[in-house]
């Protein structure tokens, strides 16, 4: 069965903005953080938060965590998302849960294409029916899944802070990340700054604040991704 991915945030830093201001602030005050956070309110958090952007003080980012799920996300997807190694993981193992009657992933040039299409569903099918018949030959659920795609779905649970969680963006959103992670970071992008527009305000792919960071292998089309994600 086909499935569409669903990203939503399950958890965060309370009070993120004030946190990482308040530890900023810490930085330059013999007042006491519990002090400082006490006496911030939203505004002044806000501009300080600027500050620090302008100084480029982005350690103070980490001590703002945002946990995410993603839902019937690509096997393909999991190899790309676990390169990033300050983010901390959960996944569905092919272990333990068994993938008989799996739901994937279709890749939109082949959902456009009809006789791709019928490529990539006999391939779903093939690959499904083999699965169950090395189950069935009592073959462990960690050796039959050798046999499944990279298109199978997946449940993930990732957790970065906000400096990760910039840098993850810079790469992620870019117009030259594959177009199911590109997707998946746009919406988580979309979510953080829901819940900390301050934070996130300045985040995107890096040519919609300063020059594209992929040289030769430029997408060529930064208004139309600055247009995108600028606030
Ligand atoms: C468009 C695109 C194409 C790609 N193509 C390929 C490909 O063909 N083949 C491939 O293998 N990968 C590919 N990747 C993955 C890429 O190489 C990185 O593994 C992935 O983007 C994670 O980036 P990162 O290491 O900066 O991030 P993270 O692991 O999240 O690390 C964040 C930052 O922390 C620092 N850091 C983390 N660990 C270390 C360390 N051990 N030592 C020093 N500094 C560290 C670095 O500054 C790093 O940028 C691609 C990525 C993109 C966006």
């Amino acid at each position: 069965m086909v499935k569409q991915p669903v990203v939503s945030i399950i958890a965060h830093t309370p009070e993120p903005e004030r946190v990482v201001a308040a530890a900023a602030r810490n930085c330059y005050s013999d007042t006491g953080p519990t002090a400082l956070l006490e006496g911030l309110d939203r505004e002044t958090a806000e501009s300080f938060l600027q500050k620090i952007a302008s100084l480029g003080h982005e350690s103070v980012l980490e001590h703002a965590s945002f946990t995410f799920s993603l839902e019937n996300v690509s096997r393909a997807l999991l190899a790309e998302i676990t390169r990033h190694r300050i983010a901390s993981f959960s996944v569905k193992s092919q272990r333990y849960v068994r993938e008989t009657g799996f739901s994937h992933i279709l890749p939109p040039t082949v959902q456009e294409n009809d006789e791709a299409l019928a490529v990539f569903d006999r391939a779903m099918e093939a690959a499904g029916e083999a699965y169950r018949a090395l189950l069935e030959l009592g073959i462990p659920p960690e050796d039959a899944r050798f046999v499944l795609p990279n298109a199978c779905c997946t449940h993930i649970v990732v957790t970065m802070n906000a400096r990760e969680l910039l840098h993850f963006f810079r790469l992620r959103c870019c117009n030259r990340a594959q177009w199911e992670i590109r997707s998946v970071a746009s919406e988580m992008l979309r979510l953080a700054r829901n819940a900390a527009p301050a934070l996130f305000c300045k985040a995107g792919p890096s040519c919609v604040w300063g020059a594209c960071g992929e040289g030769r292998m430029s997408c060529g089309r930064q208004d139309a991704v600055r247009e995108r994600y600028r606030v």
